[in-house]
């Protein structure tokens, strides 16, 4: 072994602190998520009476978690009727808790180092095809240059594979020289306002890293909660193959004073009805243990991944009708989270899954290493971790949503003021936190217009600017004199005002 690889092997062998899962498991050693028991609630919904399944919508619509039982009878729910009440109650919960606001993002990649093998990404240590190295510091500022000087990005999901070379440090690095960027826009200036990260579980000492250099919200994807799945796709002699060490992520993240946090399930790996109960099981075991649930929950699906066939031959492929049901029985199941819908999907889809209660997607997204600033046409297969389905810009996104009704919104202030874990899980189960950011995303959706927009998108999305601000002296008086005080300023120029 040459130097390099004792020094991987080394930081490999390190990485894994066993009593930063032991503390959480319960008396007798058992995790959270029991694979019987699962399919035991599973058995029992499929033939749920429609009278019960109606209550059950009901519960849903008054914002309050679904159980474990009760999300299993959503699942298996087939009758058009009950389907398209479910759907009505997706919209109303949506509109209740997050009103008409979609959130973007982009996401960033910066790292194709890894030491593991799941066998659906190409970024795998056996893909001997895959260019293998780290964003610089100056190609970061290129790539945020055309992010958010050019596109008008304010939030990144930033992605990092695991390896030495990209670990907490380099991601602090990363995050810092991110919002120290930076650039004059048509009418004011562009910035990186709200770093989130999707990266390999962490010790509680690294989180606190991540947590100290203000990342937004922390994403760790279980992947498949079926165990035997886990070890199939995950080798067992790689760290990822630890399926309780990423199981315990958001736990470490909590004590690590992080009590913003995202997980997701990747489907197509098993059976889907299961991995939305993986995903209820551990809202559920989160909202125990810390009284706050997650933040986001995202659902990628998989796709073609260049020297990773399991990505197009797994036998658990999910349809479109499935991905969609799997989708609104989560919305259902989980009311007053951030629900997440990537560019995996293509535009059609995206345009169909919206309306039933995402809350955040993203736009004009390249996944390849340093893929934005590069002049390079179309995705490059073999340079990035999977293909995408909708390669769009933010410009045309935008537009899209604005005739669909949904104003874009760029806002980025809860974070900042503080309003994350219990706080702001109070404040959108009782819909005031709604209020807030309808203002920010008035005055954020200002912004990007009067510095990225396209004429096009500006004549579909002044009306619907209007008809907010309408909705706020309606709805919210006493915020006027407020709003129309920061939607002056940023009509001349001031940037980042939020409330
Ligand atoms: N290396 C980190 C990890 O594994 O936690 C970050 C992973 S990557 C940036 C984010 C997510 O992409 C993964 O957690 C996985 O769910 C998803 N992903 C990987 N391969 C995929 C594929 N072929 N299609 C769709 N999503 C994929
Ligand atoms: Fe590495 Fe993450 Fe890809 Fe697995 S999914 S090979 S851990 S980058």
């Amino acid at each position: 072994m040459n130097a390099t690889a004792v020094k991987t092997s080394e930081w490999v062998k390190n990485r894994i602190k066993q009593d930063q899962i032991d503390r959480y498991l319960k008396p007798g050693q058992k995790d959270f998520i029991d694979d019987d028991l699962i399919w035991k609630q599973l058995e029992g919904a499929k033939k749920t009476d429609p009278a019960r399944i109606r209550e059950i919508i009901k519960k849903s619509r008054s914002i309050e978690t679904l159980s474990p039982e009760e999300t299993a009878a959503l699942l298996y729910v087939r009758d058009p009727q009950l389907i398209a009440e479910m759907e009505e109650a997706a919209i109303a919960i949506k509109k209740e808790v997050y009103d008409n606001r979609i959130v973007t993002f982009a996401p960033l990649y910066l790292s194709s180092k890894c030491v593991n093998s799941c066998k659906y990404c190409s970024f795998r240590l056996e893909n001997g095809e895959m260019e293998r190295r780290l964003v610089t510091m100056e190609e970061l500022d290129r790539e945020i240059e055309t992010l958010a000087g050019e596109i008008g990005h304010k939030r990144l999901i930033v992605a990092y594979g695991e390896h030495p070379d990209s670990d907490a440090d380099y991601i602090v690095d990363t995050v810092k020289r991110i919002y120290q960027c930076r650039f004059k826009t048509r009418k004011g200036e562009g910035q990186i306002r709200r770093v989130n990260i999707n990266a390999a579980p962490m010790s509680i000492e690294d989180l606190t890293k991540l947590k100290n250099v203000g990342i937004g919200t922390y994403q760790v994807f279980q992947e498949t909660y079926h165990k035997e799945t886990y070890s199939k796709v995950h080798p067992a002699n790689t760290l990822k193959g630890n399926y309780n060490w990423r199981l315990y992520s958001m736990h470490r993240a909590y004590d690590a004073g992080i009590d913003d946090f995202g997980i997701g399930a990747l489907f197509g790996l098993y059976d889907w009805r299961f991995e939305v109960m993986g995903l209820i099981h551990h809202t559920h075991e989160l909202e125990r243990t810390f009284g706050v649930g997650p933040h986001t929950i995202s659902f990628p699906r998989l796709e073609p991944a260049h020297n990773a066939p399991l990505a197009t031959e797994s036998k658990y492929l999910v349809d479109d009708e499935s991905f969609k049901h799997a989708v609104l029985c989560l919305r259902l199941a989980v009311p007053y989270t951030g629900m997440i819908l990537t560019a995996r999907e293509n535009a059609e889809l995206r345009r169909r899954i919206i309306p039933m209660g995402i809350t955040q997607t993203d736009a004009s997204s390249r996944i390849g290493l340093g893929a934005y600033s590069k002049e390079t046409k179309g995705q490059v297969e073999e340079r990035q971790q999977f293909v995408l389905g909708d390669t769009r810009s933010l410009d045309e996104v935008v537009r899209e949503l604005a005739q669909m009704g949904f104003i874009t919104s760029f806002c980025t202030a809860g974070y900042r003021c503080g309003r994350t874990g219990e706080k702001i899980m109070e404040m959108l189960k009782c819909g005031r936190e709604g209020d807030l950011c309808k203002l920010n995303a008035i005055i954020t959706y200002r912004e990007w217009l009067d510095d990225f927009s396209s004429e096009e998108t500006r004549a579909v999305a002044e009306p619907l600017i209007l008809k907010e601000i309408e909705e706020v002296k309606e709805r919210n008086p006493g915020a006027m004199k407020m709003l129309k005080n920061y939607y002056e300023q940023t009509c001349r120029g001031a940037r980042d005002l939020y409330f």
